[in-house]
């Protein structure tokens, strides 16, 4: 009789700092691991600390704020990843996912040993009068970023207010880079 020969399957929600580093890790501890990430997000491993600095345009070109693609990631790990695919329901009495795919809609699920949840954070809108206004951006991934530069590209904006008093808004650097591409 064949011999089976079983291979854990690890699945990661989410592709940015943290779900990469443990699968990378995963993999460098035990490659025949079959580790697996879904990030609803185009783009996994992106450098958030750059994002200002890519506004101000200190940073040109949004490749740079770009560590891995889900190609270069796969090919230096072993890892796959899966991109615009969102998990809407964890059943660990089954060790299955939900998910649905953001490209064509179609539902999807898949099967785990072990799943981390790496799904990080998103800013917060505060529920303020006039907050999903034209012109009011949040900062949390390249498309915000991309968003905000265009908009200060455009010449539209003369002044900016900053809500939130938070170690990323107090960072002297990044105010600087962003507001002298105002004035
Ligand atoms: C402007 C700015 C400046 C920063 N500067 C610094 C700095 O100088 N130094 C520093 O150390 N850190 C900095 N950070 C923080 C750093 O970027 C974050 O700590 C880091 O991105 C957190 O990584 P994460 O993997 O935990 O989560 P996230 O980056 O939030 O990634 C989570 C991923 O999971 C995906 N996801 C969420 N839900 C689902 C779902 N249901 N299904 C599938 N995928 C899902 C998301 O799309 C996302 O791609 C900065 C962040 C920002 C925004």
């Amino acid at each position: 009789m064949d011999k089976v020969v079983y291979y854990m399957r690890v699945l990661i929600i989410g592709g940015v700092a943290a779900g990469t580093k443990v699968a990378a890790k995963l993999k460098r501890e035990n490659y025949s691991c079959d580790v697996t990430i879904l990030s609803k997000s185009k783009e996994i491993s992106y450098a958030g600390c750059g994002l200002p600095y890519y506004v101000g345009n200190v940073i040109s070109d949004r490749s740079q704020l770009i560590v891995n693609t889900p190609e270069s990631f796969s090919a230096l790990t072993g890892v796959s990843v899966l991109t615009e695919v969102e998990v809407t329901k964890v059943n660990p009495a089954e060790k299955t996912v939900d998910a649905v795919s953001l490209k064509t809609k179609e539902p999807l699920k898949y099967e785990y040993d072990k799943l981390v949840i790496a799904s990080g954070a998103e800013a917060i809108k505060p529920g303020i009068d006039g907050v999903n206004l034209k012109n009011v951006f949040v900062m949390r991934t390249p498309d915000d970023a991309d968003a905000l530069r265009s908009t200060v590209e455009s010449g539209e904006i003369k002044r900016a207010v900053i809500v939130g008093g938070g170690y990323h808004s107090r960072q002297q650097s990044t105010l600087s880079h962003i507001l002298s591409t105002f004035y």
